[in-house]
Protein backbone atom coordinates (compact mmCIF):
# COMPACT_ATOMS: atom_id res chain seq x y z
CA UNK A 1 0.00 0.00 0.00
CA UNK A 2 1.73 3.31 -1.06
CA UNK A 3 0.46 6.50 1.03
CA UNK A 4 0.72 9.96 -0.50
CA UNK A 5 0.65 12.44 2.06
CA UNK A 6 -0.65 16.37 1.70
CA UNK A 7 0.73 19.02 3.36
CA UNK A 8 -2.47 20.80 4.07
CA UNK A 9 -1.41 23.96 4.53
CA UNK A 10 0.52 24.37 1.38
CA UNK A 11 -2.16 22.72 -0.41
CA UNK A 12 -4.16 25.07 -2.45
CA UNK A 13 -6.77 22.96 -4.00
CA UNK A 14 -5.69 23.28 -7.56
CA UNK A 15 -6.56 20.15 -8.93
CA UNK A 16 -3.39 19.10 -10.93
CA UNK A 17 -3.08 16.27 -8.49
CA UNK A 18 -6.72 15.02 -9.20
CA UNK A 19 -6.91 15.48 -12.78
CA UNK A 20 -3.48 13.39 -13.60
CA UNK A 21 -3.67 10.60 -10.89
CA UNK A 22 -3.94 7.81 -13.14
CA UNK A 23 -6.23 5.76 -10.37
CA UNK A 24 -8.51 8.44 -9.66
CA UNK A 25 -7.64 8.38 -5.83
CA UNK A 26 -6.57 12.18 -5.62
CA UNK A 27 -9.76 14.24 -4.26
CA UNK A 28 -10.89 16.93 -3.11
CA UNK A 29 -11.52 17.47 1.05
CA UNK A 30 -14.73 18.91 2.68
CA UNK A 31 -12.39 20.27 4.76
CA UNK A 32 -10.49 23.58 4.66
CA UNK A 33 -6.91 24.71 5.38
CA UNK A 34 -6.66 27.84 7.50
CA UNK A 35 -6.10 29.77 4.24
CA UNK A 36 -9.93 28.74 2.81
CA UNK A 37 -8.76 26.26 0.87
CA UNK A 38 -10.38 22.51 0.40
CA UNK A 39 -7.29 20.49 0.30
CA UNK A 40 -6.32 17.88 -1.47
CA UNK A 41 -6.73 14.00 0.28
CA UNK A 42 -5.69 10.41 -1.07
CA UNK A 43 -8.34 8.32 -1.39
CA UNK A 44 -8.43 4.03 -1.46
CA UNK A 45 -4.38 3.73 -0.99
CA UNK A 46 -4.42 0.13 -1.71
CA UNK A 47 -4.59 1.61 -5.56
CA UNK A 48 -2.39 3.75 -5.65
CA UNK A 49 1.24 2.49 -8.03
CA UNK A 50 3.72 5.39 -6.27
CA UNK A 51 4.21 6.46 -9.66
CA UNK A 52 4.75 10.13 -8.68
CA UNK A 53 2.63 11.92 -10.89
CA UNK A 54 0.80 13.89 -8.23
CA UNK A 55 4.10 14.08 -6.34
CA UNK A 56 5.98 15.67 -9.77
CA UNK A 57 2.52 17.93 -10.71
CA UNK A 58 1.96 19.53 -7.12
CA UNK A 59 3.09 23.50 -7.93
CA UNK A 60 3.36 23.56 -3.76
CA UNK A 61 5.56 20.55 -3.50
CA UNK A 62 2.51 19.57 -0.91
CA UNK A 63 2.84 16.23 -1.53
CA UNK A 64 4.86 13.01 -0.45
CA UNK A 65 4.49 9.71 -1.93
CA UNK A 66 5.56 6.29 0.33
CA UNK A 67 6.20 3.37 -0.81
CA UNK A 68 5.34 0.34 1.50
S1 LIG B 1 1.43 8.21 -6.80
FE1 LIG B 1 0.32 7.97 -8.76
S2 LIG B 1 -1.35 6.51 -8.37
FE2 LIG B 1 -0.58 7.22 -6.37
S3 LIG B 1 -1.96 8.93 -5.82
FE3 LIG B 1 -0.15 9.81 -6.87
S4 LIG B 1 -0.71 9.95 -9.05
FE4 LIG B 1 -2.18 8.57 -8.03
S1 LIG C 1 -1.47 19.57 -6.89
FE1 LIG C 1 -0.72 20.19 -4.82
S2 LIG C 1 -1.63 22.20 -4.46
FE2 LIG C 1 -2.76 21.26 -6.15
S3 LIG C 1 -4.52 20.23 -5.16
FE3 LIG C 1 -2.88 18.71 -5.37
S4 LIG C 1 -1.75 18.80 -3.41
FE4 LIG C 1 -2.98 20.67 -3.57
Amino acid sequence: MNIVTVDNEKCKGCEFCMIKCPKKIMVKSSETNSTGYNYAVQIEPEKCTACGICYTMCPEAAITVSVK
